[in-house]
């Protein structure tokens, strides 16, 4: 029983202590991180986005402007002072529309790195996506196969506890309680295994003395003492 027990918390502890776990939980933490960093490269391309139609629609209207100017011009209507005036506007127009276009090149420029940006976080959130599926998958499979070894130990455990005296398990139990975990020890070498105390001559006598089914126990942790190998 002991022997099942100690197996028991070993799969307990290695269930817990999955490497999965830290994989999955590291994967979930980049995962969400790119959902976070593609938020903030959405949100810059769009406000390029913006920068770029204001641009344009400045552009339009310098256009406009030219046109207008372009069309009195010609018409040759006015005074020449006036006809002066228009042709330093439509040169001033002209270089305002030559320096927005400069502008409206430049943005694009950023636009572009700024998609480039956008679709390579995408990229790399959806690949992130698909690690924390496959290591949950991972996960739920090797916690299954733990489950179903422990509950073979448990059907083993059963077992021997039905072969064993009921007052003999509540001791093993109430001990293992107490004991961390550890209700029985084997007696090697007049050693008690459980708390590591060599037994004295005198006990080690009584001991021997013991019929095979009554009960030992350790004078200094008061582990029931398995004195067969393959007992309990
Ligand atoms: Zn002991």
């Amino acid at each position: 029983m002991q022997a099942h027990d100690t197996v028991l918390h070993q799969l307990a502890h290695k269930r817990a202590n999955l490497p999965q776990k830290a994989l999955l939980s590291a994967a979930q933490e980049d995962a969400q991180h790119l959902v976070e960093e593609l938020e903030i490269a959405k949100s810059a391309e769009s406000d390029i986005r913006r920068e770029l139609t204001r641009l344009e629609d400045e552009i339009v209207k310098v256009e406009a402007r030219s046109a207008r100017d372009k069309e009195r011009l010609e018409s040759g209507g006015g005074q020449s002072r006036e006809l002066i005036a228009l042709q330093q506007e439509l040169e001033t127009l002209a270089r305002r529309r030559a320096s927005l276009e400069d502008d409206a090149l430049e943005v694009m420029e950023r636009l572009e790195s700024a998609r480039e940006t956008v679709v390579g976080l995408a990229e790399s959130g959806r690949l992130a996506d698909l690690r924390v599926s496959d290591l949950e998958q991972e996960l739920a499979g090797a916690s299954a196969e733990l489950d179903s070894a422990a509950s073979g130990e448990q059907a083993r455990r059963a077992a021997a506890a039905a072969g064993l005296d009921d007052g003999l398990v509540k001791l093993y139990e109430r001990l293992r309680g107490r004991l961390a975990g550890v209700g029985a020890a084997a007696l090697v070498g007049g050693r008690c295994q459980g708390c590591g105390m060599v037994l004295s001559a005198s006990d080690l006598a009584a001991i021997a003395a013991l019929a095979e089914d009554d009960v030992a126990r350790c004078e200094e942790c008061g582990r029931i003492l398995v004195r067969a190998v393959n007992a309990a």
